[in-house]
């Protein structure tokens, strides 16, 4: 049954609901008197309790689709208002790419962010271009509509097919962080629905402490209804280039080089190969060879190759100075020669480039399947330690999906807010993004990758390697505790403690439990 404010006004009879087997008659009708402009969904809401990860099953009892801020304002602000005799707690979801159930509520109510449509983009151009988007908004749209005005976000996630408030909930880490730091150093502003149902405007000066404690604050402190993003002029074009090393050292040190080389490429990403032979012919289809006769003469032989990915924006009019520029920065690198290969894409073509996956994948039916991921934040200091025993011990055979590993350089990122990092100023990004097939006892089996990733958790905690989960996970308050360290939890916990003091928001995320 599906209701909106005209439903509870008129049509409904006032005491009876047109109740479902599934729908819970008493928050059916606390909900009742609200004067709502979206629609409140009891039936038909299983994809509220699926998300990516595929893994995590929480069944709500009912999905808002607001309309407004207002509605989210009014439904948080009457659970608030239900103070402890209520144990419904309210999961805002995005575009439910999390992993680990994180944007689900067990028998609580989840908001479905795409739905609110209040917020109609707003470009602003000038000397410091912004957009003002919802918090629901995904980014591919922002990318296509800003590209109609020539201009777009600087820093990206690698797929786009996720909300602004979804990614600043985490960070947002992509090739581009260690230019332009993170997703979340790069909002003006925000509009958020705390835990109260108040609706707060923040920014570094106005709310300060909302403010960042909100960018990266795992959807703790409120619920983002609106970001100012800030722009750039986008390019028309990218040269997207990849070459290979085997040597682990001189891998590390040209990707280095490269984030801390002032006007080098615009994005730095890079990624293991497990065992895998014959690599170099599942490029060709999207990248040429620089020297085909070389590239194929080059056989992997089933060693652990590294490559490296860059790529250099430009518009088509700068053609000629910008292949120039790439082949004297390509001149510092150490990869091995005849693995050079190169492809010229659109800028969308390049951001969007995962979906193209997506597509692939989704046809072979291995999209929904289930995602056992494994972000790593590894400081500088401890990668080659982490590399000899994770890529020479644990995962020598194959690995289960990409494996990225790039580093990213602290300087540009807002220390205030809510994420947690290594104490280095440099630490690489190790992203384990496995694919399980459910049935499987295998290799390929979920059970099986997860005991290589506990493998890889228990190295790194016992070598005491200073190592962080990012999009993280935990199931006690403890491992949360040390997941943040004394310091930062404090601030954590004290920011909960005055913006969502009845732990009403993202318990999905199981770092604070509604008090009953
Ligand atoms: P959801 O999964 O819906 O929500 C995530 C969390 O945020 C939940 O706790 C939810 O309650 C909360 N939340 C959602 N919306 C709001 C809101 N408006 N206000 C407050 N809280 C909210 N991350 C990177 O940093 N870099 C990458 O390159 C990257 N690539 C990815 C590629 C794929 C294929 C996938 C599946 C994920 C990737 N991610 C990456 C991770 C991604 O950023 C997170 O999973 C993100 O949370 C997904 O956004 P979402 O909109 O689906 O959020």
């Amino acid at each position: 049954c599906n209701l909106n404010k005209n439903d509870f006004c008129s049509s409904l009879p006032a005491e009876t609901p047109t109740a479902s087997p599934n729908s819970n008659l008493a928050i059916f009708s606390s909900l009742k008197p609200l004067n709502l402009d979206g629609q409140l969904f009891f039936d038909n809401i299983d994809h509220a309790s699926k998300d990516f990860g595929n893994r995590y099953h929480f069944l709500p009892a009912a999905v808002l689709h607001p309309k407004t801020v207002q509605d989210i304002s009014s439904i948080v602000k009457h659970i608030y208002d239900m103070g402890t005799t209520s144990a419904l707690t309210i999961a805002a979801r995005g575009h439910g790419h999390s992993l680990e159930g994180q944007s689900q509520a067990h028998n609580g109510l989840v908001i479905n962010m795409e739905s609110l449509q209040e917020q109609e983009m707003h470009f602003h151009t000038g000397e410091l271009p912004y957009v003002d988007v919802s918090g629901g908004e995904l980014w591919i749209n922002i990318l296509q509509e800003g590209l109609k005005h020539g201009l777009a976000p600087k820093s990206w996630t690698d797929y786009l097919h996720l909300t602004v408030g979804g990614t600043l909930s985490n960070a947002g880490i992509s090739g581009q962080a260690f230019k332009h730091g993170r997703q979340i150093d790069n909002v003006y502003q925000l509009e958020v629905v705390i835990g109260t149902g108040d609706i707060v405007t923040c920014t570094g000066k106005q709310n300060p402490d909302l403010y960042y404690g909100v960018l990266g604050g795992l959807g703790q402190f409120g619920i983002i209804t609106r970001a100012r993003i800030s722009l750039e002029p986008a390019p028309r074009r990218v040269k997207w280039i990849r070459m290979l090393y085997t040597d682990f050292g001189v891998f590390c040190r040209d990707q280095e080089h490269l984030i801390s080389t002032q006007n080098s490429f615009d994005y730095v990403e890079g990624f293991v190969i497990i065992n895998r032979t014959g690599i170099l012919n599942n490029w060709r289809s999207s990248f040429n060879p620089r020297d085909p006769l070389e590239a194929s003469e080059f056989h992997s032989e089933g060693k652990t190759l590294y490559c490296l990915e860059i790529a250099k924006y430009f518009n088509p009019e700068e053609n000629d100075t910008i292949e120039q520029k790439i082949d004297s920065l390509l001149l510092e690198l150490n990869y091995i020669q005849s693995t050079l290969f190169l492809s010229e894409v659109s800028y969308l073509e390049f951001l969007d480039r995962v979906h193209v996956s997506e597509k692939k994948l989704r046809q072979m039916g291995l999209w929904e399947v289930p995602h056992p991921w494994l972000n790593l934040l590894i400081p500088k200091s401890k990668i080659h330690v982490f590399s000899q025993e994770v890529f020479g011990k644990i995962l020598v055979d194959t690995s289960n999906g990409p494996v990225l590993i790039y580093p990213v350089n602290k300087s540009r990122w807002i220390k205030e807010t809510s994420m947690v990092t290594p104490d280095e100023e440099i630490f690489y990004l190790v992203a384990f993004l496995s694919s399980a097939v459910a049935s499987s006892t295998g290799t390929d089996g979920l059970e099986h990758i997860l005991m290589q990733n506990n493998r890889i958790l228990e190295f790194c905690n016992s070598s005491r390697l200073g190592v962080k989960q990012y999009l993280p996970s935990y199931s006690t308050q403890g491992e949360w505790k040390a997941h943040f360290g004394t310091l930062e939890w404090e601030t954590f916990s004290r920011r909960k403690s005055i913006y969502d003091p009845l732990s009403i928001l993202a318990p999905g995320q199981r770092i604070f439990q509604k008090a009953v």
